[in-house]
């Protein structure tokens, strides 16, 4: 079967030396296989999307030398375009009472949830206040107006998944993670869902994303199985960390394309550390992409050599 990947950017700000790496090795782990790259625009996360901010990231991509394949008619597909499309398959689950409305709000979770914060891997364990209501109790609470979003009823058991670095993983989701939510009381499709219904439609097989997205993984693979539908293959990534090993963010200074752009620092001053972060080269030598693609190209353990543990930025590369 031949390889169709995806860079899915969240507009939700300037992408940053760590969107930078994971796009690099998506690209390089397709184009290596002669596969086909498509772009999604995942703008879902309406209160955190930036104005303006999926033109700054398409100019960011491109800049890198960063390219990728028209979809149907268009150059990328947008996640807001395709509300209808998620809501059939959210009618579907509803249908098949595999998730129910759930009126909770994160501070009454909080609160309750019975698992200890340490335990939780991957924010509060839902505790499942709702979960006996079924999917029509959604029409009494539209009458009384009770805001409410629809929760996914985690299967229970051990779930399973193979990623192309970190290797075999495992987890009982139910336990560890909980019933999840696929649709957000202002009705917008939440990420979880729209990233399996999308992936699934484009027969996306092959998702390169941040080792942030592991647990999100489990949630994704019993969606998939919910509707009997073939899950692609996954490589996490180590993230890009400050000093202080927490996610590269503002209060490690700016890390933006946009930033280095605008300093003159070159494209290729940027792939030639990200590449030496990555171990696909000894040093940080400047270096274009068609250059990196020849290389990997010859190495096919390049991606088994990627370092596990996550890149700690220390201070200004790029003087
Ligand atoms: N949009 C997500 C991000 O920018 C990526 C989601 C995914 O790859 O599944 O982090």
């Amino acid at each position: 079967m031949s390889y169709i990947g995806r860079l899915a950017p969240s507009p939700t700000g300037a992408q940053h030396l760590g969107n930078a790496r994971t796009f690099m090795v998506a690209w390089l782990a397709c184009r290596s296989e002669k596969g086909k790259l498509l772009l999604r625009i995942e703008d879902l996360d309406t209160p955190r999307t930036k104005e303006g901010a999926t033109e700054q990231l398409l100019e960011d991509l491109r800049w890198l030398g960063l390219d990728w394949d028209a979809a149907c008619d268009a150059s990328y597909t947008t996640q807001s375009d395709r509300e209808s499309r998620y809501r059939q398959v959210l009618h579907d689950l509803q249908e098949r009472e595999l998730v129910y409305p759930c009126t909770c709000t994160r501070s009454e979770i909080d609160r309750v949830a019975s698992a200890p914060h340490e335990s939780a891997l991957d924010g509060a364990i839902y505790p499942g206040t709702c979960a006996a209501r079924s999917a029509a109790d959604a029409r009494s609470l539209d009458a009384e107006k009770t805001p409410y979003s629809w929760r996914f009823r985690m299967p229970c058991g051990l779930r399973e998944f193979h990623d192309q670095r970190f290797g075999p993983q495992s987890l009982d989701a139910k336990l560890r993670l909980g019933d999840f939510i696929v649709a957000r009381s202002y009705g917008v499709t939440a990420y979880q869902l729209a990233v399996v219904v999308d992936d699934h439609d484009a027969k996306i097989n092959h998702v390169v994303r941040g080792s942030d997205l592991i647990y999100s993984t489990y949630r994704q693979l019993a969606i998939y199985e919910a509707m009997d539908w073939t899950p692609p293959n996954w490589l996490h990534l180590p993230l890009v960390v400050g000093p202080d090993g927490r996610r590269l963010a503002k209060r490690h200074g700016d890390t933006r394309l946009s930033t280095f752009r605008e300093q003159g620092v070159a494209p290729e001053s940027i792939l030639g550390f990200l590449a030496q972060t990555l171990g696909i080269t000894a040093d940080k030598t400047p270096v274009r992409l068609s250059d990196l693609l020849a290389h990997v190209s010859g190495e096919p353990n390049w991606i088994q050599r990627i370092p596990l543990a996550n890149c700690t930025l220390l201070g200004n590369q790029f003087p």
